[in-house]
């Protein structure tokens, strides 16, 4: 296995050779119509600057903790536009000042009493991967030091409880490494975010991570049946794994979402799944995108429940190299572990045909288990997973480039979108740029739009950045959908987050965060302010 990228998304063997990137500027050139950009090249790592270390680490726990400069910079950033584009500069002044990496509980429990005594600040870590700045405290929330808690080392499986489904899983298992725990015994979570090769089952829950199924199961939430987690004066929380349960309000969806404010999640009951043997999909095509939305809210509203449901304008088809045509497309699927899918693939497309949309190519359908399946799922994987290396690699090319994602109910739905449009176009503010849109997720009650957008590079990245951020945002508030799908709040989008969440509920919150975390170390400023605000 190869090391991770310093400032990149993902491995650094795959950021591509100045030659690659190149062809990548040219083809971008013509899409936007500017000049060929030429490649620039990230700081070197060991050239970076990075903030010196201010706490000393008491011998008791030297074999736990490090000040070393090379583990602290792999420690400081997500993996945000604007987390990468200050890698990309060797910025990491940001750094925390010790991480320490626990191999069980009683270690973790020990960090967090000497930071609660040192007037340190804690930053649960699983696979670094937040896009919302959930990680690294603005310089006001530093206090005496940051120490980031990361539960890499808490990866194993703890215990497979096979007649009911169940897998209690460590909180620092990467998406792999449950892929692998659960595939001896014929079973999957079939949790596949796209960042699932780094990120973890704690940040999942932590962020209530949205995965693999379009429809039902969109999030972490619904497949989990019990968590545990140690609050910061070390107190035990862990609720019983069940199929559900009316006593009272939920301690699970607490603690689902609280983003490290409410304690550390060391371990979770999750709902497993026989690994699927029958496949069926189809991509539907339409002329028009609002027919093909049309299409999609059919569908969605039809009972059949797909496992996947994506709708891809036209300029997202295009980049995907699904359509390029103009087309917008729906790509359908459907999935079982038990029986044949080609009934109700073949009524979805009936459902789309009916609102306007043809099928350029036959349904694929796979009745006969692995052996076809791997080749499919493994090009599926391939693409899916290589898609985030593109981010990395533009802002190489001085292109700026972000996504940005929301819910929304249908009728609300194409206000909406012409808000975005309008607004991520004036915030570009003259340049040249392109916004595309596509549906990760479909409920019968509404989308979940994801928007991606690029332009060159201004002067002033960070506010070019903030710009686009805040003209989008607002469009998503002003009309009734939430700042977040399933990227969580982190800072980033506190602005929007505070101004959509009930005032009560905010006090009920913190309240919450005041009885679990008296001193208040635990990731001041992601969910409500360092100072109780
Ligand atoms: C390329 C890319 C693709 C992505 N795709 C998706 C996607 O498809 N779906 C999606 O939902 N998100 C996606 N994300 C966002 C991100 O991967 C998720 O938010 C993920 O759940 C974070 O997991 P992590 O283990 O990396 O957590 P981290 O990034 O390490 O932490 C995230 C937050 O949770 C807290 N935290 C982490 N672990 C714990 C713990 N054990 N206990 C308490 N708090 C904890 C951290 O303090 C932080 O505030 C993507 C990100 C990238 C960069």
């Amino acid at each position: 296995m190869d090391e991770r990228s310093h400032w990149a998304w993902g491995h650094a063997s795959k950021f591509p050779d100045a030659q690659a990137r190149g062809q990548l500027g040219r083809l971008l050139a013509a899409v936007l119509g500017v000049l060929p950009p030429s490649p620039t090249e990230p700081v070197a790592e060991g050239d970076c600057a990075v903030r010196a270390s201010g706490v000393v680490v008491p011998p008791s726990l030297a074999a736990v903790c490090t000040t070393d400069d090379g583990v602290r910079l792999r420690h400081t950033y997500g993996r945000s536009f604007l987390d990468q584009y200050r890698g990309f500069l060797g910025d990491f002044r940001s750094a925390p000042d010790v991480v320490a990496r626990p191999e069980d509980e009683d270690a973790l429990v020990a960090v967090l009493r000497w930071a609660a005594s040192a007037g340190l600040v804690v930053v649960p870590w699983g696979g670094g991967t937040s896009v919302v700045e959930g990680l690294a405290p603005r310089e006001g929330e530093r206090r005496g030091g940051v120490v980031v808690l990361s539960l890499r080392r808490l990866n194993r499986l703890l215990a497979l409880d096979e007649t009911s489904g169940l897998a209690h899983l460590q909180a620092g298992m990467t998406g792999p490494e449950v892929e692998a725990a659960l595939a001896p015994h014929g079973l999957t979570l079939r949790h596949f975010p796209q960042s699932f090769e780094f990120s973890t089952v704690g940040g999942w829950l932590a962020t209530r991570a949205g995965g693999h199924f379009a429809t039902l199961y969109t999030h972490i939430d619904e497949l989990t049946a019990g968590i545990r987690l140690r609050t910061a004066t070390g107190a035990v929380w862990e609720s019983r794994p069940l199929p559900g349960s009316g006593a009272g309000p939920s301690p699970d969806r607490l603690v689902l979402g609280s983003e490290g404010t409410l304690g550390v999640i060391t371990s979770g009951w999750l709902r497993v799944r026989p690994r699927p043997r029958f496949r069926a999909s189809a991509g539907v095509h339409f002329r028009s995108f609002d027919a093909a939305v049309e299409a999609t809210r059919a569908v969605a509203q039809s009972g059949l429940y797909p496992s996947g449901c994506r709708l891809l304008d036209p300029t997202e088809a295009l980049l995907n190299q699904v359509a390029t045509d103009g087309s917008a497309v729906l790509l359908l699927a459907f999935e079982s572990a038990h029986r044949s899918v080609r009934g109700p693939l073949e009524e979805a497309v009936r459902l789309a045909e009916a609102a306007g949309g043809r099928l350029p190519r036959p349904v694929t359908v796979q009745d006969d288990g692995d052996a076809k399946r791997d080749a499919a799922a493994a090009s599926w994987r391939k693409a899916f997973l290589d898609g985030p290396y593109l981010q990395s690699t533009l802002i190489s090319l001085g292109m700026a480039a972000d996504t940005f994602e929301t819910a929304c109910t249908w009728a609300t739905f194409p206000a909406l979108h012409a808000a975005v449009k309008a607004a991520v176009r004036s915030a570009f503010d003259g340049r040249p740029g392109r916004l595309s849109c596509r549906f990760t997720h479909v409920y019968p009650d509404g989308p979940a739009p994801y928007y991606t957008w690029i332009t060159p590079m201004a002067e002033d990245v960070p506010a070019q950045w903030a710009a686009v951020k805040g003209a989008a945002s607002e469009a998503l508030l002003a009309h009734g959908a939430t700042i977040t799908h399933h990227h969580a709040v982190g800072r980033m989008h506190r602005p929007w987050y505070d101004r959509q969440r009930p005032e009560p509920f905010a006090e009920a919150l913190r309240a919450a965060r005041k009885a679990l975390d008296p001193q208040g170390i635990l990731n001041p400023g992601v969910l409500t302010d360092a100072d109780g605000g």
